[in-house]
Formats: C-alpha cells, sequence, structure tokens
C-alpha cells in the first residue's frame, strides 16, 4: 500500500514535469479524456480488443471523462481492480439493466416545482445549477443527464430557480448541485450565492461538489476568496476511497478549511470499490485527519446501469457496525439508503435496542456488552399545544412562523388528533367508504 503510494507520488512528479501546466485546473478540463485510445495513450495500458470495443460500447450510450490527474492515481500494474479505474472507467456491465432499474429512481423530475429545483424537505431544496462534472463517475444516480445537452441550466432557467427559493419562505436551505458547481467559472457562481444568500429566510448554503477529489487545482485561492465572502457555506465532497486522498486533495481541503468552510463528504458504498469495513475505517480516518467531517454512506441507488456497483444493505449494516465505537465518534457517517420513487434519505444501522420494559432499556454496545439503563421514577414530559406562552421551556416561536407537523412526528405529538395513517387503495377502508 505504502509502497504504491510512493510510486504514485513520483508518477505525479514526473507528470508535472512533463506537462508544466498540469496543475492549472483549465488545462486539466481542456485535456479531459473522452476516448478509448487517449485513455490507453496515457495510462500506458493495452486493453484487450474486446474490453475496448466493449467501453466503445457503452460510452455511446453513458459518455466517458476523465482528468488527467484523477487517471493519474490508477495503478496501472493491477488496473482492473484499482477503485479509481472502477469509478471512471466505463464497463459493458453498465448496459445491463435489471427490472428494478430506474431513470430517475430518486423521483427528483416528478419533485421539481420548476427546472433544476427538487423540493423534496419542508426546509429545503437541492438546486441543480450545472450539469458538468470534470469526471463522470460510473456510479452517477443522475446517469440520466450525463452529458445530456438538453439539460444544460442556462442564466434563465437558475434565475427562475432563485425565483422560487425567493417566493417559499419556508426554505432556509439552499444545496447547489448538478453537476458540479465548481466547473462553473467563479463570477457566474458568485452571481448565484449572491442571489441566494440575499434572500432572507435562505440561512444557509450548501455546495456538493468532487472537484476536490477529481480536480482539486480547481480549488484557487481565488476561488476560496470569492466562496469566503458567502458564510455561512458549507461544502460536501464526494470521496470513496483512501487512495482518492492524494497531496493535492489534502492542499484543496487544507485551503477550504482554512477559509473557515465547514467540509463534510458523502461517500457512496460501491461493490469492488470501498464495501470493505476496513477500507471505510480507513477513509473516514483519513477524511477527519484532514478536517472533513464524514456526513453519509450511501447506498447505491437503483439508476438504470448500477447494478453491478450495488451490494446488499446487509453490507452497509456491517460497515457501520465496524465504526461505532471502534473509532472517533466524529468520524462516523450516517449509513442512508435514498428511498426508490423520491421518499428521501432513510437512516439504516445496526440494533442497539435489545429490549425495553416499562421502566428499563436493555442496549448492547459495540463490544456486545448488554446493559441496563433503569428510565427516571418521576420524568413527566409538558404537553405541548404549542402554545410557548403557556410553557415552562423557553422557545418562544415566532407567531408568523406556524409549527407544521408531518409523518410519524405527527402521531407522536400531543396537539394533533392523527392516530394513524393508511395507504391509499387500502380495500377494508374503501368498503368503510362504500357501504
Ligand atoms: C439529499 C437531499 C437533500 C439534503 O438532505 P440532508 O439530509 O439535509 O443533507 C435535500 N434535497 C434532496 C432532494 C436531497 O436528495
Amino acid at each position: 500500500m505504502i509502497r504504491e503510494r510512493k510510486l504514485r507520488e513520483i508518477n505525479i512528479n514526473d507528470l508535472e514535469h512533463k506537462y508544466s501546466n498540469w496543475k492549472d485546473w483549465k488545462w486539466q478540463v481542456r485535456h479531459t479524456v473522452r476516448d478509448i485510445d487517449t485513455l490507453e495513450k496515457l495510462l500506458e495500458i493495452e486493453l484487450d480488443i474486446r474490453d475496448k470495443r466493449n467501453i466503445e460500447r457503452t460510452i455511446e450510450k453513458f459518455p466517458m471523462a476523465i482528468t488527467p490527474y484523477y487517471l493519474s492515481l490508477i495503478d496501472i500494474d493491477n488496473y482492473k481492480n484499482d477503485p479509481v479505474f472502477r469509478q471512471a472507467i466505463p464497463s459493458e456491465k453498465e448496459l445491463i439493466i435489471s427490472t428494478y432499474d430506474m431513470v430517475d429512481p430518486l423521483g427528483e423530475d416528478e419533485d421539481s416545482p420548476v427546472e433544476g429545483i427538487t423540493h423534496r424537505y419542508p426546509d429545503r431544496v437541492l438546486f441543480h445549477i450545472s450539469n458538468v462534472c470534470a469526471m463522470y463517475c460510473r456510479h452517477c444516480t443522475r446517469k440520466r443527464k450525463v452529458g445530456d445537452k438538453d439539460h444544460i441550466p442556462n442564466k434563465e432557467i437558475i434565475e427562475k430557480g432563485i425565483e422560487y427559493i425567493r417566493k417559499n419562505a419556508q426554505i432556509r436551505d439552499v444545496l447547489l448541485s448538478g453537476g458540479d458547481p465548481f466547473l462553473l467559472p467563479d463570477e457566474y457562481l458568485d452571481w448565484i450565492l449572491t442571489e441566494v444568500s440575499a434572500i432572507p429566510h435562505v440561512e444557509v448554503i450548501r455546495i456538493g461538489s468532487r472537484v476536490p477529489v477529481v480536480l482539486p487545482y480547481r480549488i484557487t485561492d481565488e476561488l476560496v476568496n470569492m466562496l469566503k465572502k458567502h458564510q455561512p457555506l458549507w461544502i460536501n465532497t464526494h470521496f470513496n476511497h483512501p487512495k482518492e486522498i492524494t497531496d493535492s486533495s489534502r492542499e484543496a481541503l487544507r485551503k477550504l478549511a482554512d477559509a473557515g468552510i465547514p467540509l463534510g463528504n458523502q461517500s457512496v458504498l460501491l461493490a469492488g470499490v470501498n464495501d470493505c469495513p476496513h477500507i471505510m475505517k480507513k477513509l473516514v480516518q483519513e477524511l477527519v485527519k484532514n478536517r472533513v467531517r464524514p456526513y453519509y454512506i450511501y447506498q447505491c441507488d437503483m439508476s438504470e446501469g448500477l447494478s453491478h456497483f450495488r451490494t446488499s444493505v446487509g453490507k452497509g449494516i456491517e460497515i457501520m457496525e465496524s465504526l461505532r465505537g471502534h473509532t472517533s465518534g466524529f468520524a462516523i457517517p450516517t449509513f442512508v439508503v435514498d428511498a426508490p420513487g423520491g421518499g428521501g434519505k432513510i437512516p439504516v444501522m445496526p440494533n442497539y435496542l435489545v429490549s425495553w420494559s416499562n421502566d428499563k432499556v436493555i442496549l448492547r454496545n459495540y463490544e456486545g456488552v448488554i446493559t441496563t439503563y433503569k428510565e427516571p421514577d418521576n420524568y413527566k414530559t409538558t404537553s405541548c399545544d404549542l402554545n410557548c406562552d403557556k410553557c415552562d421551556l423557553t422557545l418562544k416561536i415566532d407567531n408568523d412562523k406556524k409549527i407544521k407537523v408531518l409523518g410519524v412526528e405527527k402521531l407522536l405529538s400531543d396537539y394533533d388528533e392523527t392516530i394513524s395513517f393508511v395507504p391509499n387503495n387500502n380495500e377494508r377502508i374503501e368498503r368503510r367508504i362504500n357501504e
């Protein structure tokens, strides 16, 4: 492992030597590898003629794009098993469409009130401001949109998105995504950030970007100085394997963290890439060393062409079991399944609650120790009728900010009379209505 990384660094130094513009992100973008011949030439490998034809066939449906930097991380002596190779180089397995695969598994287009906005949760929206990426991840959940010229959000679409946010006062968190927002020019992104942060009810903005992983040179001092003006701004990136943490990506993360921008990471659990507790533990530990807080591990979505990347949900739970207790709590992300059909993220984890009675809770820890938590004898909650003036707790709700409850929280509440949720088309209930 260490020997491999050493070799790699020497290799990058060579490349910097050979190409004097290596660290210029625009040079990297101009030299994005989009065809197999260039790939073979740069990697100095020769692919089997059948493999080559299969890759070309795949590219016709799902295009390829790889930065020279990201390509240089591939271990050419064992490229077929390399995690970077698997994330970046097309595979004919992408052409296998299984029965459960969907074009838009998360229903992002259906939950879209205006083009570019996905409004799924009450207080926050996903805002697709770019459909360009530095590298086309083979496991992209939005594969349907990759390279699609019809979906490039122009200024007019973005203005409409901003207008939607302005008109919906419940939106307090705007997540800029894409594509990759950092492939937009600084001035353009500056304009979007200025417009969005000027909206009085927007409290935070987040940017989701894979640039620190696949094009770390994009994190220039100029970009960072521009971003600094728009605090509070949070950035989430997407490292999937410890191998992706290189000197160059460390430098990009350092710049962002030094600018006071909180950093998070969202990984996708991928078969043959990171479906291993040891790899994931190493990854989260490397991330926190670089001031990045692991945020989510996603179960791979059921998008078309991803079936070969999908693991069991159980593998993710096994990984979570290997983290909690075994390493720093702040290095542990939440494992989520993004609900097919568009229900949002659902956290999944091992069971720690073994049993409970009226006054005792039986829990188990990561070592397998089973313990008893005795519930307090005299605990009474205040029954809540949403009238804060009559409550001893000191939150005073703004009168114009009406509290709305939803879902299971509603069933738990004292002030709402709903006692059950019944799915549509329940025959028993329909009989009641008809009788
Ligand atoms: C993931 C996601 C968000 C943000 O979810 P958080 O759990 O707040 O990070 C918002 N909108 C959509 C559509 C999403 O997929």
